[in-house]
């Protein structure tokens, strides 16, 4: 059995910014300077995490979430407002089932029914919209990302 500790560990395996070394801060000093500027680092913008566990570590703010969806207060009216807030809901509650299933059909789709990550996470995202069954090549056991599954895909590699 696999504890927390080894589970976190493996998971923070590579989780560190190749660019920064972790710190969340890059330098510009040579060998033989002697000053130099430090500033956040471009590729983790200071948080020190690679991307995909950036979002793993911290919960992305409502702003950033709209952002992903280009819904903005200023330009979107209160229809776009509000299916983009019920979709971040949506999404937010999503068990680890069925967020596996939406990465494994946006990265990897179509998927066989034997591919899918969990078969019951896979029936209530195809209830909900968020994936379709497919033929491909005469087959019908296929199972794809809708648009709406990959939108939501886009909020849980934002953080959501
Ligand atoms: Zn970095």
């Amino acid at each position: 059995m696999t504890s927390i500790y080894e589970a976190l560990s493996a998971k923070l395996k590579g989780a560190k910014c190749s660019r920064c070394a972790g710190r969340g801060m890059v330098d510009d000093a040579e060998p033989g300077d002697i000053g130099f500027r430090t500033s956040a680092c471009g590729a983790c913008r200071g948080s020190g995490f690679a991307g995909a566990f950036e979002s793993w570590v911290r919960k992305a703010s409502l702003k950033e979430l709209l952002d992903v969806l280009h819904v903005t207060p200023e330009v979107s009216d209160q229809i776009e407002m509000k299916n983009a807030c019920a979709l971040i809901i949506e999404v937010q509650a999503m068990d680890s089932g069925r967020r596996e299933c939406i990465r494994a059909a946006f990265r990897h789709g179509p998927l066989l029914d034997g591919d899918v990550p969990s078969k019951a996470a896979r029936d209530t995202l195809l209830d909900e919209g968020y994936m379709t069954k497919v033929v491909v090549g005469g087959n019908d056991g296929y199972n794809a990302c809708t648009h709406k599954g990959a939108w939501a895909y886009r909020l849980l590699e934002a953080g959501a």
